[in-house]
């Protein structure tokens, strides 16, 4: 049976980079969680909803018509027929979405989107997000919990987003404090193997999951 790996961390820890890498180097799908609550976000905030009035977040986000590719090498997102795989990066989006995936109706709905799609996987799946291991696959077979120094998420964060370092230090802080209420991305869950990519190169992040997965 091709193996269901799922990769938690917070924002910075390098784990899409090292999601996308170790799904490619298995021939294995690839699911980017944090893309589907942003694209639920970018649905509310195309409809011109208050991210604040929760009925109708929830109704928005959970009858919005979304799709998303799982191929390592093209990781697409659709919203309402409309390619937002850019869009959904956006600094509104970005600012938006723990406010969104806090609504518990919202992450009942896209997890089981999740659940489907992961069942649906035949070649294997790496899954990222912040509550993989925990809640939307506990059975994987492999658990990873990346993380890395604050600084350093900020800065890599900084160099994706052609942002300015102290300030994506504080959007970071900022989501992780509204992140951890609902997901808990600062504590490694039971049953994870906690790998800190603050000085490791992603090639050898990548190598130290295949040696997990190989023993
Ligand atoms: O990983 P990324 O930074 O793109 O995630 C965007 C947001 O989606 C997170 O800040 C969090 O609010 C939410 N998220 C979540 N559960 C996941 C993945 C992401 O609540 N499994």
């Amino acid at each position: 049976k091709k193996p269901v790996i799922a990769i938690d961390g917070p924002s910075g820890s390098g784990k899409s980079t090292v999601s996308k890498t170790l799904a490619t180097a298995l021939e294995s799908a690839y699911l980017d969680t944090g893309s589907m609550y942003r694209a639920a976000t970018y649905a509310v905030i195309q409809a011109g909803v208050d991210t604040s009035d929760a009925d109708q977040v929830v109704k928005t986000a959970t009858g919005a018509d979304l799709k998303f590719g799982t191929k390592p090498e093209d990781p697409f997102t659709v919203v309402g027929g409309e390619d937002a795989s850019a869009a959904i990066r956006s600094e509104e989006v970005t600012a938006a979405v723990s406010a969104v995936a806090s609504q518990p109706a919202v992450r009942e709905n896209l997890i089981k989107m999740q659940r489907g799609i992961i069942a649906k996987a035949k070649s294997g799946i790496v899954v990222e997000g912040r509550d993989i291991a925990e809640v939307v696959a506990p059975d994987a077979d492999l658990k990873v919990y990346l993380t890395a120094d604050p600084a350093e998420r900020a800065r890599r964060r900084a160099a994706e987003t052609d942002g300015d370092e102290s300030s994506t230090q504080a959007s970071i802080d900022k989501r992780d404090k509204a992140d951890s209420k609902t997901t808990r991305p600062l504590e490694a869950p039971e049953g994870s193997h906690v790998i800190d990519s603050t000085e490791l190169p992603i090639v050898e992040v990548v190598a130290k999951i295949l040696a997990l997965l190989n023993n």
